[in-house]
């Protein structure tokens, strides 16, 4: 007897209409049915019976919405083939583009001692942890070879601004550079503020650099969590924020949280200190299971069902500040939201399969060793290089992108050929991140049963979709997160 049913088994019974690719997940007593392109539309579970069973009439309006979300199509009618082909090439045209982000750690000296920070160095000793210009200068001639027509250099640390001479010096050979290239060049410094002074601020404005920095909500807190020789973090990282948005723009600045044990319950006030500084964007951040969050332990503080109601409750405040006229983003919310409502992907490293490793951002350590992320970066710093590519003296760009450190992880973690992901609905919301997995498992694809980032996303995912669906000034702010 044959194990599986012929193709002509799973045909429509008519030509009138056939099914086209979908994968769809019950919940609440309803079915959502997403696309091949992640477009998405909610059937009642008799409706779906009836579509699974080929037995929905033609004449049901539910069939015209069917067809329109592509779910359907009329007869042996190409054009919705097509569309799908052009919306799914819309969507992956970053791979297309390559790698637009370069992280150049610039040191890994910190007068910072934060207990869960990866990667920071107490030392007074410059020559063992700052970048030199011949390793900058490798670097910049790596990212000026990638195709991307966008080049964005971020200088991350430790702190960076401990070795401001170099990112004077790269920026400086990047402009010059640029004037033949002709790139779309931005510059950001990642910096915890507390040694911004004039200079920094004059050169920031003179090459239109942005500043990124970190605040994890009111000043017991974030002293807490970033403790400093006068116990001062909060205090200056504050009164930077202030003086970057005065000085030099108020968009010119963001700030990133992390949260801590200490930080769950607490998450109305960490967004009432971000606005009350005035900031319009936040990104509600889970500890990354690297480095020393892993080392003191800090990573098992909490785990993500204790991090999902402090994410759920956040959400729903900004939500409704929002409704009261206070304008914020929660920033994980909109990339995935952009994601589910527009055929754009904005490429953030952890939502995007194939991952964003390497293809969309890469890291050259401060010694000229390239990762494929900053979390590869803060694995090797756990003595694990499984995610080094090469080093900037000894390989050329050719050895570092086709490395097999490269492209292992990209081809075994990619979501539609992964256990479970290429049944789920939310494939296209979602990522395939191999650092995470590996750092976890051991492997890059994980088991996605017992996976964190599994559990964190899918819960996020229907809890973006929910409050889409139950309320119109929630859909209206959404799509505006979307970029609608
Ligand atoms: S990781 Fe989980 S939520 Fe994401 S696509 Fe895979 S199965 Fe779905």
């Amino acid at each position: 007897m044959a194990k599986f049913r012929g193709p002509l088994a799973f045909q429509a019974p008519s030509a009138e209409w056939q099914l086209l690719p979908f994968r769809f997940e019950r919940i609440n007593g309803k079915v959502l049915v997403t696309n091949l392109v992640g477009e998405h539309l909610f059937l009642s579970a008799e409706d779906f019976d009836q579509l699974a069973r080929n037995e929905l009439p033609t004449d049901s309006p539910l069939v015209r919405r069917l067809r329109a979300k592509h779910v359907i199509r009329e007869g042996a009618d190409e054009l919705p083939v097509e569309l799908l082909a052009i919306k799914s090439r819309t969507r992956y045209r970053r791979l297309a583009e390559f790698t637009s982000l370069h992280i150049f750690v610039a040191s890994l000296r910190c007068e910072h001692s934060c207990p869960y920070c990866q990667v920071s160095r107490q030392s007074s000793d410059k020559g063992a942890f700052d970048m030199t210009w011949e390793t900058a200068a490798l670097g910049l001639e790596s990212a000026f070879r990638s195709p991307s027509q966008n080049i964005k250099i971020e200088f991350q640390g430790g702190e960076p601004l401990l070795n401001f001479e170099l990112i004077e010096e790269v920026v400086a050979a990047a402009e010059v550079r640029n004037a033949s290239e002709g790139k779309n060049l931005g510059f950001v410094i990642a910096t915890n503020l507390a040694l911004l002074d004039d200079r920094v601020i004059d050169f920031c404005r003179a090459h239109d650099v942005y500043i990124s920095t970190s605040l994890d909500g009111p000043a017991d807190l974030h002293n807490k969590n970033r403790p400093r020789p006068g116990k001062n973090s909060w205090e200056l990282a504050t009164a930077g924020i202030q003086r970057v948005r005065e000085e030099l723009g108020v968009d010119r600045v963001s700030a990133l949280m992390t949260t801590t044990r200490s930080s769950l319950g607490r998450v109305r006030e960490i967004i009432d200190t971000y606005v009350e500084l005035g900031l319009t964007s936040m990104f509600l951040r889970t500890l990354s299971p690297y480095g020393f969050a892993i080392k003191t332990k800090s990573f098992d503080a909490y785990d993500v069902d204790h991090w999902l109601p402090f994410y759920e409750e956040g959400l729903d405040y900004i939500i409704e500040l929002n409704a009261r006229g206070v304008p914020m983003v929660e920033q994980y919310a909109a990339l995935i939201l952009k994601k589910m409502l527009t055929n754009d992907d904005p490429g953030y490293v952890d939502l995007t399969s194939p991952s964003g490793i390497g293809i969309g951002a890469i890291v050259y350590n401060y010694d000229g060793d390239v990762y494929a992320s900053d979390e590869g970066r803060m694995l090797a710093e756990m003595g694990d290089k499984k995610f080094r590519l090469g080093n900037l003296h000894q390989d050329s760009y050719e050895e570092i992108m086709l490395s097999d450190a490269l492209l292992a992880p990209l081809e075994e973690s990619f979501a539609p050929s992964a256990p479970m992901c290429q049944d789920c609905a939310f494939e296209t919301y979602c990522g395939s991140d191999p650092t995470y997995h590996y750092a976890t498992t051991g492997d890059f694809v994980g088991r996605k049963p017992t996976s964190g980032f599994c559990r964190r996303n899918m819960a996020i995912f229907k809890l973006l979709l929910d409050r889409y669906e139950g309320d119109a000034g929630t859909r209206a702010l959404f799509q505006t997160w979307a970029g609608h």
